[in-house]
């Protein structure tokens, strides 16, 4: 109720009130959760759950939750998953997500500069089950070594006044220890006052059916080159293992100066990047300026401009947004999910050799702007005339343009909506006759929104809900079915696939309709 008051036009006074109610309670809420947690640990009634879930998503979760906070300091949040490893396991994930969580939380809230690293690591293992270790490693305050011993007590903090500082009830790592423990693993923590801390957890947990990897979105990526801009070295090396995995060489760079001179260098030898992916705020010249120093120097070198994608943290969020322009192709907040920065990438790229002259060779699989040109006069105004509105739930800005620009090819008029929520909020305004339904979003996902569309419309009229999503990564085609959508289109969105999807959804009076005209 504190977020609807806040959304509506306010005071000044009234506005900082409200604010405090909100984060009062949320507080307050904090505290009850953890008490009732721990009770229920303490009276033994807590039961675990086994069930398939994808861990790399726990991790990424974890750290969206705590970006927020995370962004407001200027800290770095980091997710490093092996790309061999297996993702699927069984277990109780939410249990798992819990303690991540509480971890990653602490770990940014005693952590003023540097850098907060979620991590995964496999033990090497024959059975079916697998040993596995996450450790969550800040470079914040550090905890004194005679502390160490008690850390996970209940109601234990480092420092008396702590709870002045930082707030907490200093339950959080007791609930944490007890619910690995229930789950048969350990828990322990390195620490350096003053250097930072390492907390980790070890579980042996059974593999769960890994999900078919679909290439389609990646080929085209395949031997390209990308040059990685980071001052913090950790970052350079996760977005490097998580492109590499697809195939992309990299080189990386830690500054805006070394990084011209390696794309110079590059172009010299004949064996230009392909991308540069830099990250916005770097001491000594930021991302902004690095991507307007690049393309003049390719300008005035006559050669081709690397495709520049931009990483930011939210607070920097909306003036850069506005930078997505001649130098810049995208902006991704940070910390950035392999899915997302690989389907970017791939999508970046297939719209840059949408803008390049005529391919001599046809290339080798159809990318979603290559097949928007190719495609293009055969399609033109399609489903014109049939007055058809739809709606593209997505948050990640490329992909909105990609599929409204295509559906405006198709004939469609799209709205965009940046979330599930904004996708309800605009369907309870008016109604659509398809909604287009990104699975992976901040705030609330393709599958919750669509359950929550479902039981909005109970038994009356069904507006027929169409996944995108990056197969690979993000589960298969029953999972959407599962939650009440009615189709499935691979990402990047091609129009060939847009196609089929409208003209098996839209009504079929309307594709009559249009079939007279
Ligand atoms: P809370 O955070 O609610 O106080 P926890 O049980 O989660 O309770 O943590 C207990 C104490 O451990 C914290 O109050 C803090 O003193 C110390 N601590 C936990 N994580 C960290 C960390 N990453 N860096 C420094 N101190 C930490």
């Amino acid at each position: 109720m504190t977020g609807l008051l806040l959304d509506t036009p306010l005071s000044g006074e009234q506005r900082e009130y409200a604010e405090i109610v909100r984060t009062s309670s949320e507080a307050l809420l904090a505290i009850i959760n953890d008490i009732l947690d721990f009770s229920k640990i303490e009276a033994g009634k807590l039961s675990l759950d086994a069930f398939p879930f994808d861990l790399r998503s726990i991790l990424e979760e974890a750290s969206e939750i705590v970006a927020p906070t995370a962004n407001q300091k200027g800290v770095d949040l980091i997710v490093h998953y092996p790309t061999a490893a297996p993702t699927h396991l069984v277990g109780d994930g939410d249990r798992i997500r819990q303690v991540v969580t509480n971890l990653a939380g602490n770990a940014v809230k005693f952590t003023a500069t540097g850098h907060v690293l979620l991590a995964a690591e496999f033990l090497p293992s024959r059975d079916p089950v697998t040993e596995l270790r996450i450790s969550v490693t800040d470079t914040g305050i550090g905890i004194p070594a005679h502390k160490l011993g008690t850390l996970f007590e209940k109601f234990t903090q480092a420092d008396s006044c702590t709870t002045r500082k930082y707030g907490g009830t200093g339950l959080g790592l007791a609930i944490s220890k007890r619910l690995v423990e229930l789950m048969g693993g350990s828990i322990g923590v390195q620490s350096q006052e003053g250097k930072g801390s390492q907390f980790w957890f070890s579980l042996k947990l059974p593999q769960a059916e890994q999900p078919e990897v679909n290439p389609a979105p990646s080929g085209i990526l395949r031997g390209l080159r990308a040059l990685i801009v980071d001052d913090n070295e950790v970052n350079c090396r996760v977005v490097r293992d998580q492109i590499s995995s697809y195939g992309i060489r990299s080189g990386s760079a830690s500054a805006a100066g070394e990084a011209l001179a390696e794309l110079r260098a590059a172009r010299a030898s004949g064996d230009p990047y392909d991308f540069v992916i830099s990250d916005f705020q770097m001491p000594g010249g930021d991302g902004a300026a690095l991507a307007v120093t690049v393309h003049q120097d390719c300008a005035t070198a006559g050669a081709t401009r690397p495709v520049f994608l931009m990483l930011t943290s939210v607070p920097h969020w909306r003036e850069q947004k506005g930078m997505e322009d001649a130098s810049v192709d995208a902006c991704l907040v940070k910390p950035v999910r392999q899915a997302r920065l690989i389907e970017t990438l791939a999508t970046l790229w297939s719209l840059r050799r949408q803008s390049e002259p005529e391919p001599a060779v046809p290339p080798p699989q159809e990318s979603s702007a290559a097949s928007l040109g190719a495609l293009q006069e055969r399609t033109a105004s399609e489903f014109d005339g049939c007055g058809a509105r739809v709606l593209v739930v997505e948050d990640n800005a490329v992909n909105q343009k990609v599929a409204v620009m295509m559906l405006s090819k198709l004939g469609v008029r799209a709205d965009v909506a940046g979330n599930g929520r904004e996708g309800l909020e605009m369907l309870q305004m008016r109604s659509y006759d398809v909604v287009f339904m990104d699975c992976q979003m901040p705030e609330m996902n393709g599958y919750e929104a669509t359950g929550y569309i479902r039981r909005l419309e109970g038994s009356g009229n069904r507006v027929p809900v169409v996944a995108m999503t990056a197969t690979a990564i993000e589960g298969s085609r029953e999972r959407c079915l599962e939650h009440g959508m009615d189709d499935f289109i691979s990402k990047p969105v091609q129009i060939g696939e847009l196609r089929r999807a409208l003209a098996a959804w839209l009504q079929p009076a309307e594709v009559g309709r249009l079939k007279d005209t």
